[in-house]
């Protein structure tokens, strides 16, 4: 067993001596021996013996007590007192030291040994405990605990320990009254912790604190453990206390968590990194019909199937990504959902993970076709629409050269059609004539309706121009067969356009525009036909468009007159009538001839307008001339067959008439034989001719005319049109023609007027065979009203200079 180390502190050298020799009899070892206060500490720190022996006078070295005090504080050296005196207040004094022993001198060297191992004994003792306690402070350091002790008697709380701060108590070790302490601890359930204190349970119980902010994010929790222990104080409850906010707010979200996967309706699936399926959720099952027996462990690719990025995903991701996914059922049916992925990286204990959320779109997916079938299709036929066709004719490949052809179709006199019958009739021919073109259409052809009565076809891979010829004869003959429509059989026919893509165009932007400038060439020759685009439409094509959009200007700037041709008696050369000529005054252009702009109006619609104003200019002009004393002068006006096909021009005319105060019997309105033909128009004539109006035939011998109309119709004049005057020296046919007129005119009772005469000889030649009235320009060329007025003037005892 090892020696222990004395050192003495004694002034008197001879008892020190002694000393020392008593105690390494008995063993010990005497490191070294103090003679002062100063010696003695300065000797304990450099030898750190076991045990000091202290005498307290020590002479002029000072005071022992003092120097016990400094090497129990700083050294922690158990210091045993040797003195040769005792008195109360020595006692006391070195009481407060807390020495390891108290010997008087002279002392007895057993009792002396006795003292020093008792004394070396409690000192190992305490370093025992001490080092326990020092463990259980680094312990409860280490946990982040704080201690409390409740005293049941006093009815207090001891708390120490590094959690002060948390429960908002400040201080090592602090005691409190128990009531106190439990309000700083902010509790949100205090109420039960006391009852459990009071009824003396054990506790182990997580608590929530209460906000201490407005700020309800910061969630605090603590765990409380207490059980009971009996000391020399009494009962006392000890425990601890722990934060463990951060562990509760985890298991709260991972609670969060679990209960909306288990609740929402989207399917979820939780993959390891091979694509097997680890679990899934209730949704899971409720969506695909699958049991667990079904679905753990296998790969996923049984459920989903289609688009397979999700593996390109799962092998590179970090991102969650959204993409579109069909999921099969057990039934082997499935459904369309958005999928979104979402990797979980791999822990210490866990692997690898991925979460993919499958929300069934099914029914978005149903929207998106019906809208997409909205977009793109016309609702009254069942054909695509605009919006397909630009589709269609932006993917298509003109470069391929392969074929493509498009063919713009237009359905005749369509608008008669519907203002006759209504729309609903008008609907149904829209509808038939759609399913005629589908049934012979190939299914891979594209037919579209634009809107009204026109139509387009789209086909590819058409290789001869040929069997474009043939496709467009196909399209014209399904008029062939009478439409059937609200229990009447009607006879429509269509006008077709047809552009065949090359190299050269574009077909998004020129295929339509070129079919439809060669659909009006169709209409332009005469209806029912078709035409192929050639680069010569161009021109046409382009003057119709100046034409069409400078007569809008026109109409709207006032910039459409009337001009006057005399038309005079073939045998006095008086004056009996003026046919009213449309003319248009352009700013830019000057003059654009009736010829060109006619056509156009009539084709879109504008000849209304023009017409009617017209017509009221030819009223006013018989008024001005009835007020100037010329009321025998007829005035004639030229209707076109498109002006007939409503009522609105007879409710004009009673309108006019009205307003102008003139008699009806002396206007005329030209009409072409061809207008007679269309049942709707000989009706409103025929109405027209009621109110007193005279009708002319215009052109006459130009067109196919029925003679039983000319009479059913009060027709009061036939105009020999002007080519038959015009050729009257040359062809020797047209002067058959005109004969057969005036003979056919004569024998109906009807008047007849030669337009066109330019020379004496054509005056002559048709006044000898008996034709009443002349026009052209031998007489006078067609001149506005101030003109006019000074020619009737001037002539009013017929045209002299002529005669
Ligand atoms: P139209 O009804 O046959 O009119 C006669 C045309 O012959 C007029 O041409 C007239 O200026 C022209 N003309 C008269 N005498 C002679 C002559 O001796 N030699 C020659 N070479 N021509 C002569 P314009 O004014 O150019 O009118 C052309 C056509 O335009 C008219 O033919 C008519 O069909 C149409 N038109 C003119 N004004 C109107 C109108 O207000 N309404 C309608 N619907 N059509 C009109
Ligand atoms: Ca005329
Ligand atoms: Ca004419």
């Amino acid at each position: 067993m090892e020696r222990s180390t004395l050192l003495i502190v004694e002034d008197e050298q001879l008892i020190a001596l002694n000393l020392s020799l008593d105690l390494q009899d008995n063993g010990y070892h005497v490191c070294c021996i103090a003679s002062s206060e100063k010696e003695a500490f300065d000797m304990a720190k450099q030898h750190q013996p076991d045990l000091v022996m202290m005498d307290i006078n020590l002479g002029a070295g000072g005071d022992g007590i003092n120097a016990a005090q400094r090497i129990g504080a700083e050294l922690h050296i158990p210091v045993v007192y040797l003195t040769a005196y005792t008195s109360d207040d020595l006692i006391r004094r070195t009481g407060l030291t807390a020495p390891y022993g108290y010997i008087v001198k002279p002392y007895n060297v057993r009792e002396l040994k006795a003292s020093i191992e008792t004394a070396l004994a409690r000192h190992r003792y305490e370093k025992i405990t001490e080092r326990s306690e020092k463990r259980l402070k680094a312990a409860v350091h280490a946990a982040k605990l704080g201690l409390w002790e409740y005293n049941v008697q006093r009815g207090t709380v001891l708390f120490e320990g590094l959690f002060g701060e948390q429960v908002n108590i400040v201080g090592d070790k602090v005691e409190l009254k128990a009531h106190d302490f439990f309000a700083r601890l902010a509790l949100e359930d205090v109420d039960e912790l006391e009852a459990m204190l009071r009824n003396g349970q054990n506790v182990s119980r997580t608590f929530k604190l209460k906000a201490r902010s407005e700020d309800v994010q910061d969630e605090r929790w603590i765990e409380l453990y207490l059980s009971d222990m009996t000391l020399e104080q009494g009962l006392i409850r000890i425990g601890a206390v722990k934060d463990v906010s951060e562990r509760e707010n985890f298991v709260n979200e991972l609670r969060t968590a679990y209960n909306i996967l288990a609740n929402i309706d989207e399917s979820v699936i939780v993959l390891y990194s091979d694509f097997t399926i680890r679990s899934v959720n209730k949704a899971f099952y409720k969506h695909t019909h699958f049991n667990a027996n079904d679905v753990i462990g296998a790969p996923v690719s049984m459920v989903l199937s289609g688009n397979r990025r999700h593996d390109e995903v799962l092998a590179d991701c970090n991102k969650s990504i959204r993409h579109e996914v069909v999921v099969h059922r057990r039934d082997h049916s499935h459904f369309h959902a958005l999928q979104n992925i979402s990797r979980i990286a791999a822990t210490e204990h866990n692997p690898e993970l991925f979460i993919m959320i499958l929300t069934d779109i099914s029914s978005l997916k149903k929207a998106e076709r019906e809208l997409n079938r909205m977009a793109y299709r016309d609702g009254l036929t069942g054909l695509g629409n605009r919006n397909l066709m630009n589709q269609v004719l932006g993917e298509l490949d003109c470069q391929k050269g392969s074929g493509i052809g498009l063919f713009f179709i237009d359905i005749d006199s369509f608008k008669l059609i519907n203002d006759s019958m209504g729309h609903e009739p008008g609907d149904q021919l829209l509808i038939e004539f759609a399913q005629r073109l589908q049934q012979i259409m190939r299914a891979e052809d594209v037919l579209i309706r634009l809107g009204g009565d026109e139509f387009v076809v789209i086909v590819e891979d058409v290789e001869r121009r040929q069997d474009f010829e043939r496709l467009a004869e196909k399209i014209i003959a399904i008029c062939n067969e009478p439409f059937n429509i609200s229990g009447r059989d009607i006879m429509v026919t269509c006008s077709i356009g047809v552009a065949i893509a090359d190299e050269s165009v574009d077909c998004a932007a020129s295929l339509l525009k070129h079919a439809d400038a060669a659909m009006y060439e169709s209409k332009r020759r005469g209806k029912y036909t078709y035409t192929f685009y050639s680069n010569d439409l161009v021109d046409v094509v382009r003057y119709r468009l100046f034409i069409e959009q400078g007569l809008r200007k026109a109409l709207t700037e006032q910039s459409i007159t009337a001009h006057w041709q005399p038309i005079v008696d073939g045998h006095s050369g008086q004056v009996v009538g003026v046919e009213a000529l449309c003319r248009w005054i352009d700013k830019d252009v000057g003059m654009v001839s009736p010829d060109a702009f006619i056509p156009v109006a009539e084709e879109t619609g504008l000849i209304q307008s023009i017409g009617l104003h017209m017509l009221r200019e030819s009223c006013m002009l018989l008024k001005l001339l009835d007020e100037r004393g010329f009321s025998d002068i007829r005035v004639a006006v030229n209707v076109s067959g498109a002006q007939l096909k409503d009522s609105e021009i007879l409710d004009a005319l009673n309108e006019i008439i009205q307003d102008c105060q003139i008699n009806p019997a002396h206007l005329e309105m030209e009409v072409t034989e061809s207008t007679l033909q269309s049942e709707n128009a000989a009706m409103l004539l025929w109405q027209i001719r009621q109110t007193g109006v005279n009708i002319a035939i215009d052109d006459f011998g130009t067109g196919y005319s029925s003679l039983s109309r000319l009479a059913e119709m009060a027709v009061s004049k036939l105009k020999i049109d002007r080519t038959f005057v015009d050729s009257l020296g040359t062809d020797s046919r047209h002067q058959i023609i005109i004969e057969a007129i005036i003979n056919l005119a004569r024998s109906l009772g009807l008047l007849i007027t030669a337009e066109g005469i330019e020379t004496k000889e054509q005056w002559h030649y048709l006044r000898d065979k008996g034709v009443h009235s002349m026009q052209g320009y031998y007489f006078a060329k067609p001149m506005p009203l101030n003109d006019l007025l000074r020619y009737l003037s001037d002539n009013k005892d017929g045209n002299r200079n002529l005669f």
